[in-house]
């Protein structure tokens, strides 16, 4: 039925190569190119009572080896373009929430627009950024959102001003509702292009050191609890660096990284989540919590 009433847009696709894990089962998912698009097929999916998944570059999730029931929604074309506006002390990004979150950093820096050098890393999308309220080295994208535009299930456009996102440290209210963000206006500081740059570069080198960028992972698996410790330092203090199960290790350069050494399943994956959390806990008492999100893994998902 829902193929019937999206006609063209959807086909079979493996989530293996839609997530940065490289795992992942079958699922059915349709692209849209613009808001109108996006509107038909959440009122189509309503209207057939069908759930969905809005997916970006899947650069935090964890896709069930089994696949997914939901609809995967995939934003494309007009949803991942960006513009500028604004005068050149104040200027003003609007972006498709499909935009690539990395090259709108560079083209930040070369246009002498500061705030994103943070973002030049993080391999997500816009969307994905401002629903995990996505951040590192001191910047976040709660700094700079002014406001949000979202499509409720029935369609409907809602426009969100900063005050009424809900950021916190990786959290958004776009976390506790059902809707899909589809684009979004971040205001900028005025910089020097080669000095933003320079700084894009020093970021990029210092990750590259930090992280085991070489095999396929997820960032960060946990969230940084409450208190001083960083969830890698607690992770590091088991001895868990370099565990392995099946294809799945915890990688010996950041702890809080688990990569897939080639032939890892999601299996392997969250068997390996379950034993750092619980070993944390028997060690030092302190419960982690996952920052990555969870698809396919219950009945109705
Ligand atoms: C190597 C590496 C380094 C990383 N470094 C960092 C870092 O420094 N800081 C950091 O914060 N994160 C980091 N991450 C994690 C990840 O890149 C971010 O969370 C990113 O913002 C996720 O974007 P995405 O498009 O990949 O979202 P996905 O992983 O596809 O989705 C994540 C969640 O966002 C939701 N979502 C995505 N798009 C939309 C939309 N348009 N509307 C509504 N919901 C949406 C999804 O439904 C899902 O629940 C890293 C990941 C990797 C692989």
């Amino acid at each position: 039925m829902l193929r019937r009433g999206l006609r063209g847009t959807v086909g079979m696709v493996e989530l293996r190569r839609l997530t940065t894990w490289r795992t992942g089962g079958p699922a059915l998912a349709a692209e849209v190119s613009s808001a109108e698009e996006l509107s038909l097929v959440l009122r189509t999916c309503t209207e057939v009572e069908a759930p969905w998944f809005v997916l970006g570059l899947g650069s935090n999730i964890l896709a069930s080896d089994s696949g997914c029931r939901r609809l995967v929604v995939r934003l494309t074309g007009g949803m991942r373009s960006h513009s500028w506006s604004g005068a050149d002390d104040a200027p003003v990004l609007r972006c498709g929430a499909g935009a690539h979150l990395p090259s709108l950093s560079g083209s930040a820096c070369t246009r002498g627009a500061a705030g994103l050098e943070f973002a030049v890393g993080i391999p997500g999308t816009v969307g994905g950024a401002v629903f995990m309220n996505a951040g590192a080295y001191g910047g976040s994208m709660s700094a700079l959102v002014s406001s949000v535009t979202v499509l409720d299930s029935d369609g409907r456009k809602r426009i969100i001003p900063v005050g009424e996102c809900g950021f916190e440290y990786r959290r958004s209210r776009f976390q506790e509702e059902e809707s899909v963000i589809a684009s979004a206006e971040l205001r900028l500081e005025p910089g020097n292009p080669e000095e933003l740059r320079s700084e894009a570069r020093r970021i990029l080198a210092l990750r590259r050191s930090s992280f085991p960028l070489d095999l396929p992972n997820a960032g960060s698996v946990f969230r940084k609890p409450s208190g001083d410790i960083p969830p890698g330092r607690l992770i590091e203090d088991t001895g868990l660096k370099g565990r392995r199960e099946g294809g799945a290790m915890v990688s010996p350069l950041h702890a809080n990284f688990i990569v897939n050494t080639g032939n890892a399943t999601s299996a392997d994956i969250r068997r390996l989540i379950d034993l750092v959390r619980d070993t944390v806990y028997r060690n030092s008492g302190v419960m982690l919590e996952e920052e990555i999100r969870y698809l396919g893994w219950s009945v109705d998902d």
